[in-house]
């Protein structure tokens, strides 16, 4: 057995180690524990430093996840574009493919709660229908393997998923989305990297969301998937308490960016069932933007998006740079708050812009979704 392996046996995941360790009544531990698997691996423990801390936070069970009385189980709306069990295809030219239930810590804020842990709805034995489905489908380019973790599968696992992936000419780059490299770096191993390289373009993307989480040891594990040539990228969660503080967040993205992962997404909390305590404005997210870009270096500073209720796809959100027009001109303001004007280049009006007539579309479709611009209340303004 290896390492990781071995930490993950001495887990704390029953609700009886909710009661003994972090002082639950037990009827409360056992709804908690039957609501949402509860597993923290001892090195996550480990970084926990006070009671209800960042970290704590993440991991802990809440008595407020059995609040959330009206939220949807799946608000992204992710069955509804899943053919086979294990693949989600909402996008045009890639796929979610979903090959274990499991992880090394169950997140309190996971948006998949309603299937991870549960091996019954995610399993190994869907992965061949997954593999058909993506050979049979020429426009996927690119496989995104979630789950759960794919980094809990052995080694032995993975590769047989990866190289079925690489038999299927069409599929140009896969994906790992696993958070072990900051929830268990020890699972970061030369053998998983010697293997990984075999299948290359393979892409990683993990899942920070506080500084604390910057260890050496998640430093170590980051720095031996850079070195097996996988681009590392990190999707952090804006929550509450956890890392809806500016200055938290610039120091997340200073760090990720030095332990070579560069910061790709946060997050608006999605509508998930049990996560509602979690959700913070819009506005935090965009005054974190606003901190961010201009103050580092633009390699730290990612896209901050709504994964629309529903299932619409990720929406980025901006705060806002462009104030207006006078004329032809754009009237900008910079990081500092300070007024320029761009003179933009004067157009032969021609109609509407493609962008416009795609609107517009849809606007008067039948399948209209969203509300008309004037019935907006636009942010910002
Ligand atoms: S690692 Fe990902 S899939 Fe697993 S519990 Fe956390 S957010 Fe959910």
């Amino acid at each position: 057995m290896e390492l990781w392996q071995e930490m993950l046996r001495q887990s704390v995941d029953s609700a009886k180690d909710l009661v003994q360790r972090f002082g639950f009544e037990k009827e409360q531990a056992e709804k908690l524990n039957k609501f949402f698997h509860t597993r923290i691996n001892p090195y996550y423990l480990s970084l926990i430093r006070y009671p209800g801390d960042p970290i704590w936070l993440q991991c802990i069970p809440d008595a407020q996840e059995l609040e959330d009385k009206d939220a949807l189980e799946d608000p992204l709306n992710e069955e509804a574009d899943s053919p086979v069990q294990s693949i989600t295809h909402r996008y045009p030219d890639r796929v979610l493919f979903l090959v274990t239930s499991q992880c090394s810590m169950y997140c309190r804020f996971c948006t998949r709660k309603r299937k991870v842990s549960d091996p019954s709805k995610i399993n190994t034995r869907y992965i061949q229908d997954g593999l058909d489905y993506i050979a049979a489908h020429l426009e996927v380019r690119d496989v995104v393997l979630s789950g759960g973790d794919p980094l809990m599968l052995t080694d032995f696992m993975l590769e047989k998923i990866l190289a079925g992936l690489r038999e299927i000419p069409h599929v140009e780059i896969i994906r790992l989305g696993t958070k072990m490299p900051c929830v268990l770096p020890q699972r970061i191993t030369s053998k998983l990297c010697r293997m990984i390289k075999k299948y290359h373009p393979v892409y990683v993307n993990t899942h920070f969301n506080h500084p604390w989480e910057c260890t050496a040891e998640a430093e170590k594990g980051c720095a031996m998937l850079a070195d097996a040539g996988c681009p590392v990228g990190n999707q952090a969660v804006l929550m509450k308490g956890v890392n809806d503080d500016p200055d938290v967040m610039l120091e997340l993205h200073r760090k990720l960016l030095k332990m070579r992962v560069r910061p790709y997404y946060i997050y608006q909390a999605d509508l998930t069932k049990g996560t509602n305590h979690f959700r913070t404005p819009v506005r935090v997210g965009l005054e974190i933007m606003d901190k961010l870009r201009g103050h580092t270096s633009g390699l730290a500073v990612p896209y901050y998006v709504i994964d629309a209720p529903g299932g619409g796809g990720k929406i980025p959100l901006l705060p806002q740079y462009v104030l207006g027009r006078n004329g032809n001109d754009i009237i900008l303001r910079n990081f500092k708050y300070d007024i320029y004007t761009y003179p933009d280049v004067e157009e032969q009006k021609a109609g509407d812009t493609e962008m416009e007539r795609q609107f517009k579309r849809k606007r008067n479709g039948h399948d209209r979704k969203a509300p008309a611009p004037q019935e907006m209340e636009l942010i910002g303004k």
